[in-house]
């Protein structure tokens, strides 16, 4: 048992849609792979609950049947959920696994779409993790959800409206690491979810005509967190909130940012397997080898010391802003500078690249594939990391350009404005490079300020060698989640 107000042997069930390296779709499965084991080094107690979808690898993860079948009612049917378990690093995992529900060809929904039955899916889900709760006999006292999938489980449990067995004591807490994914599904799918009649309402999942599934846990949950501080305050805002911003701005005091951590047991130049010479703030040589052969993989042309080398990767979507890339290429192609772009997304984005790609061929490369030692290569090889996001939640890329000692240029928004100090010339503070409006012009300029700092030495070492001594570390983030669950169980 916790004693009051120390995380110390809390135990913690961890609910979350993905977790890597089991199943990953974007960060949330970076969270849910990393998170869990960082609390546990803070000495809680953590379990982990997944679906086992069929495109989980059995045999690579040790999973095996735990020898436990769960009868979960939902929808007016009792399913089946054989249960499956497997140890991450030494946290215990149990994947909820059934066939009918979760052996399909996507996770959410067939090409990226969504399944519409994805309501019966994830109440099976959620119900299926009190009913293990139930079985294993294990009075979690903090259960952790993440995102619309998982939103509906605070619901359930702080309405009652299931006999909530051993986790009738438990604070319920919900991440939303990405407030634009809201699970929005047709009015009648409310019926499936099993929760009380009032919450098919505006006070309760009610949106816009239709049911939200993460508006089910932003309305009930003992606890909201989002990923940086930054974006807490944005998603109660008209700009930031995507319709929920009322909910939200209501809900502000218990609402907070946590920024997440990077796992620099991956993403470290000194110790990275991906890169042909690791490289370290005392010995940067190695990062030059890596810019030779980023370079030769985007099919560009060899550049001296001097030319620089700024690149993006992520996904090719609205959100991310690729499109100020694409205009201001042209214009910032002018400098000495190369351009590498790996991503893959939008179709109409994608085909926009190619199109820049063969009008300057040998100074911007593209490559249209989810290449993780690309990514590793690019980010190490890179001198500058753009990330002109319109809105960003966390952004992961820019913490590890950091810890690469590749400057990032990044918009004010979110968690990039809570990982990026703008650089100071003159007081030599900062590290990176920063701009507010949304327009081709002001990428241009945060560019271009960013070059005029490479050619001066001084200043270029200064400023990497800031970057490079960042902490964005878990320990740091799980610290920050441990204070929060403690205060919950203790209140
Ligand atoms: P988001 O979760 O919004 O996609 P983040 O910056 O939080 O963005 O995390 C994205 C993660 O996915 C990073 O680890 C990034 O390196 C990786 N990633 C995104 N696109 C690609 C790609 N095309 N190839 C390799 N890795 C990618």
């Amino acid at each position: 048992m916790a004693l009051s107000g120390s995380p110390h042997g809390l135990k913690v069930l961890f609910v979350s849609p993905e977790a890597a390296p089991l199943v990953k779709t974007g960060g949330l499965g970076d969270v849910s792979g990393s998170l869990p084991l960082a609390l546990r080094g803070l000495g809680m107690e953590v379990r982990l609950v997944l679906p086992l979808y069929r495109q989980v690898n059995l045999k690579a993860h040790g999973i095996k049947p735990a020898g436990l079948s769960l009868s979960v009612p939902v929808g007016g049917r009792l399913w089946t959920a054989q249960v499956f378990t497997a140890s991450l690093k030494g946290c215990q995992v149990y994947l909820l696994a059934n066939e009918e529900l979760f052996g399909r060809e996507g996770i959410y929904g067939p090409n990226g779409g969504d399944y519409a039955d994805n309501p019966l899916r994830f109440t099976f889900f959620c119900r299926g993790a009190i009913e293990l709760a139930r079985a294993l006999d294990w009075p979690a006292q903090v259960v952790h959800a993440h995102d619309w999938q998982t939103a509906l489980l605070p619901a359930l449990l702080e309405t009652k409206a299931c006999d909530p067995g051993p986790l009738s004591g438990a604070a319920t807490v919900l991440t939303i690491h990405n407030l634009a994914y809201q699970g929005i599904y047709e009015r009648e799918a409310f019926a499936v979810t099993g929760l009380p009649h009032w919450l098919n309402s505006p006070m309760g999942l009610e949106f816009w005509g239709n049911i939200s599934l993460l508006k089910a846990g932003l309305v009930t949950a003992r606890a909201l967190t989002t990923v940086s501080p930054t974006y807490a305050e944005e998603v109660t805002t008209p700009e930031g909130g995507h319709g929920l911003e009322g909910v939200l701005a209501q809900r502000h005091e218990s609402l907070h940012g946590i920024l997440n951590g990077a796992d620099y047991a991956d993403w470290s130049p000194e110790t990275d397997r991906f890169l042909p010479e690791v490289y370290s703030r005392g010995d940067m040589k190695g990062k030059l080898v890596c810019r030779d052969k980023l370079l030769a993989a985007f099919g560009l042309e060899k550049a001296g010391k001097r030319t620089s080398v700024l690149s993006f990767v992520g996904r090719l979507v609205y959100q991310k802003g690729v499109d100020i890339i694409i205009k201001a290429a042209p214009r910032l192609l002018l400098d000495d500078l190369r351009l590498c772009i790996l991503g893959t997304g939008d179709p109409e984005q994608e085909a926009m690249l190619q199109d820049l790609a063969r009008a300057h061929p040998g100074r911007l490369g593209v490559r249209l594939a989810f290449d993780d030692e690309l990514a590793h290569l690019l980010t190490a090889g890179s001198d500058l990391l753009a990330m002109p996001s319109r809105y960003e939640p966390c952004g992961l890329n820019q913490i590890y350009a950091l810890r690469y000692g590749t400057a990032p240029v990044v918009r004010e928004v979110g968690g990039l404005k809570d990982t990026v100090q703008p650089f100071d010339p003159m007081s030599g503070q900062g590290t990176g490079f920063t701009f507010q409006p949304f327009h081709e012009r002001d990428l241009t300029c945060a560019v271009r300020e960013a070059l005029w700092t490479r050619q001066r030495p001084n200043l270029w070492h200064g400023l990497t060698a800031n970057a490079m001594s960042q902490d964005f570390s878990w320990q740091r983030s799980a610290r920050a989640y441990a204070g929060l669950y403690a205060g919950l169980v203790s209140s």
